[in-house]
């Protein structure tokens, strides 16, 4: 029989015996990061904090935030804790203003990135006998390359097929039984939408039985699409480049996204005033990398507002929960004094029969003003069929009782907003 939990252990223990750990680790860090380099080792002489005076875990609120303006200016290497020649590996984000964010590993951090891959895909699901397509691209992104380690240290089997060529992914799901599909959501139902193309049909054609998917956010409404349209069982993971790539954050079961906070610590805060709120209440998450040892991150502030848990799992984990991202702060619109995240849009449009899961926001500015609409692409069915008048005020009118503000919406042709085979484009300024 099969084991439960990849590393027992540990995501079964008390919250008692996980906070004595996350202690220890945190003091190892804290004398490890002062040893090992000069900005970590100033910020924490500004506030007087050395391994000694940290008596409880709440000691780290102390410790002021680490930034990405902090990551730009000592890009790329400066805030390495060890020799760079220690550094077997590295990875990159695109940065938001230019400069991409490294991430670079040594022999041990690669092994701790297998691990928690592993620990998360086994709680996904995924066995030695499975077969696993890697469709997220290949490349200076931490996706493809954790899922990649993660599978492999189970004993699975990884087709490096990578993102794009969609017709050929779907002839090698076929032809090599993949059953379980590695990229994001959007990519797998335009992957569907070209199986139903080439003629096959995605619920009978195909073995596959699990999802992974992250990277971008999505709904519970889009899950549920994915689900529906493929037959699997759909697992969002959550992970940043910041902190390891993927693998901070994975779903058990039950749908529950536990996180493996014996590696990452995690804090929510007000985002506004930097003030850490307690477990239950909605704030920016943060975390702390506890054993890393290239780039230790400490008190990394994610942008991504969530909520944390300290309750039981009928997994039988232990493991602290978080809820799922509700928007990244900075996709966050202000809208005539109106907050919006485009998770709210998709979770309205998706409430409406005969509109597909493709479509886009269009952001207007002008002068200072941002006004927004949406244009959404109905079924083919029903675009043959014809009107589609009602179909677009019914959406505004759900779009309406979620937002309080009117937005309007116009319904295309189906197959005319651009496909993407990573992160889908959901906004659009013009
Ligand atoms: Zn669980």
């Amino acid at each position: 029989m099969s084991k439960k939990f990849w590393t027992p252990k540990i995501e079964t223990m008390s919250s008692n015996e996980l906070k004595k750990l996350q202690l220890k680790r945190l003091k190892n860090l804290i004398n490890y990061i002062y040893k090992n380099n000069r900005f970590y080792r100033n910020r924490l002489k500004e506030v007087k904090i050395e391994a000694d005076k940290i008596k409880s875990l709440k000691d780290i609120e102390k410790i002021s935030f680490l930034t990405k303006q902090d990551l730009r200016e000592f890009y790329p290497f400066g805030l390495v804790c060890t020799e760079v020649d220690d550094i077997i590996e590295v990875h990159a984000s695109s940065g938001t203003t230019g400069k991409p964010v490294v991430g670079p590993y040594t022999k041990n951090d690669v092994e701790l990135w297998a691990e928690v891959m592993a620990r998360s895909l086994w709680a996904n699901g995924l066995r030695k006998n499975d077969i696993m397509q890697n469709a997220y691209g290949y490349g200076l992104f931490t996706g493809a390359h954790g899922f990649e380690k993660g599978a492999q240290k189970i004993g699975a089997m990884v087709i490096t097929i990578s993102s794009g060529n969609t017709k050929r992914q779907i002839t090698i799901m076929k032809d090599f039984g993949t059953t379980a599909l590695v990229c994001t959501p959007s990519y797998s139902m335009y992957m569907a939408e070209t199986a139903e193309y080439m003629g096959l049909d995605p619920l009978k054609d195909f073995k596959l039985r699990i999802g992974c998917f992250g990277a971008e956010s999505w709904s519970e409404e889009l899950r549920s699409n994915v689900e529906k349209r493929w037959g699997i069982v759909a697992h969002e993971h959550y992970g940043l480049t910041e902190i390891i790539g993927p693998g901070v954050v994975s779903e058990c079961s039950c749908k529950k996204l536990h996180i493996n906070a014996d590696y990452f610590y995690p804090e929510v805060i007000n985002p506004a005033t930097g003030e850490s709120l307690p477990y239950g209440e909605e704030g920016e998450l943060i975390f702390t990398t506890l054993t890393k040892e290239a780039f230790p991150a400490l008190r990394f502030r994610t942008r991504d507002l969530a909520i944390l848990y300290d309750e039981k799992c009928e997994c039988g984990r232990t493991l602290p929960i978080q809820s799922r991202i509700k928007g990244r702060s900075d996709d966050m619109m202000k809208i005539k004094g109106v907050i919006v995240f485009p998770s709210q849009i998709e979770t309205a449009l998706m409430q409406i029969e005969d509109l597909s899961d493709n479509y886009q926001i269009i952001k207007t500015k002008k002068g200072s003003i941002i006004s927004l609409s949406v244009e959404v692409e109905t079924t083919e069915k029903r675009w043959k069929d014809g009107c589609i008048d009602d179909l677009e005020q019914k959406a505004e009118e759900e779009l309406f009782s979620i937002l309080s503000l009117r937005v309007p919406v116009k319904v295309v042709e189906p197959k005319s907003i651009p496909r993407s085979i990573g992160k889908a484009i959901r906004i659009v300024e013009r």
